[in-house]
């Protein structure tokens, strides 16, 4: 696995790939890999020759109260999983090699940005869009992947892609599961002994969705209620929003369907988190970590 550091040191080697006839797959992230990221990393291995992990923390996605500062990182560890999970190189650019002067442009996500997420978290999809391109312009990608962890923000950069006619094939992996049910996150780690089992709040309460729409509940707020009754029962977690979602424009539907997803964000003492489920497919859809499908 090569490291690269620079934009210029990514940019030169993708030009090097794409000149050898060679297929660039993309795989953003922020690093404090988890077993979600390796999936990609898989995903990408699937349809490229060469494979891109890089790994930034993007101030301009943060609110001024958010956790940017004491978002985790460790390079060292984070080097060793890519480097096992097959990625070819590996960048890591410094913020001041991203923003050496300050982001005179940006993008607008649009009202698709304005809802769930980003109605909590103002400016977070302008910040991951206008990063997102900026790392597609670097590293020049036939083929990018996301996870279904991030279901808006895939939907965004689908968007994105389309709207601004970029040539770059956007794949959506599989939300991988930890062994008790907690979708993994690298805020995981926030979560202490006390903390985790009341998270789990969280999947049960999309699984009481699922049941609810497996016994004919097909009313967005039927489903809603079902999942919600779940967290209202759970002292010390907050619950952000539930919305049953449309899975083409991402917007809140009246219409539970098998492909619609319902989506969640939780608080858990000072612990954002976010999960969600395909309808149709149930949490047991969704990869396991030590289940059958891992
Ligand atoms: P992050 O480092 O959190 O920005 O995530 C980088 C990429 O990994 C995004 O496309 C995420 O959606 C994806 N990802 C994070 N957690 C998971 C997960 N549990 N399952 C699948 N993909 C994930």
């Amino acid at each position: 696995m090569r490291v690269v550091i620079t934009p210029e040191e990514m940019y030169e080697a993708s030009l090097a790939a794409a000149r050898a006839g060679r297929r660039v797959g993309f795989v953003p992230t922020m690093g404090y890999l988890h077993q979600g990221h390796l999936s990609l990393v898989r995903a990408a291995r699937a349809t490229s020759d060469v494979v891109v992990m890089s790994i930034f923390v993007n101030p301009l996605q943060f609110g001024p109260n958010e956790d940017f500062a004491r978002y985790p990182r460790d390079l060292a560890r984070d080097q060793a999983l890519a480097e096992q999970a097959g990625v070819d190189v590996l960048w890591t650019p410094p913020t001041e090699a991203m923003y050496p002067t300050p982001q005179a442009v940006t993008v607008d996500p649009g009202p698709v940005g304005a809802i769930l997420e980003g109605a909590i978290r103002p400016g977070h999809f302008a910040g991951v869009l206008t990063v997102v391109l900026k790392l597609f312009a670097i590293v020049q990608p036939r083929v990018a992947v996301f996870g279904r962890k991030d279901a808006q923000q895939a939907a965004l950069v689908r968007f994105m892609v389309r709207d601004f006619n970029l040539a770059i094939e956007i794949a959506v992996a599989p939300l991988v599961r930890d062994v008790d049910g907690l979708a993994l996150s690298s805020r995981n780690v926030y979560l202490d002994a006390l903390l985790r089992p009341k998270a789990l709040a969280l999947p049960r309460a999309l699984a009481r969705g699922v049941a609810a729409f497996r016994a004919g509940e097909r009313k967005a707020g039927s489903v809603i209620a079902a999942a919600w009754s779940v967290l209202g029962e759970v002292e010390g977690v907050t619950t952000e929003y539930i919305n049953v979602i449309d899975p083409d424009t991402f917007l809140p539907s009246h219409a539970a369907t098998p492909r619609s997803y319902l989506a969640a964000a939780i608080r858990v003492g000072p612990t954002r988190l976010i999960d969600n489920v395909i309808l149709g497919e149930g949490i047991e859809g969704d990869v396991r970590l030590g289940g059958l499908s891992e």
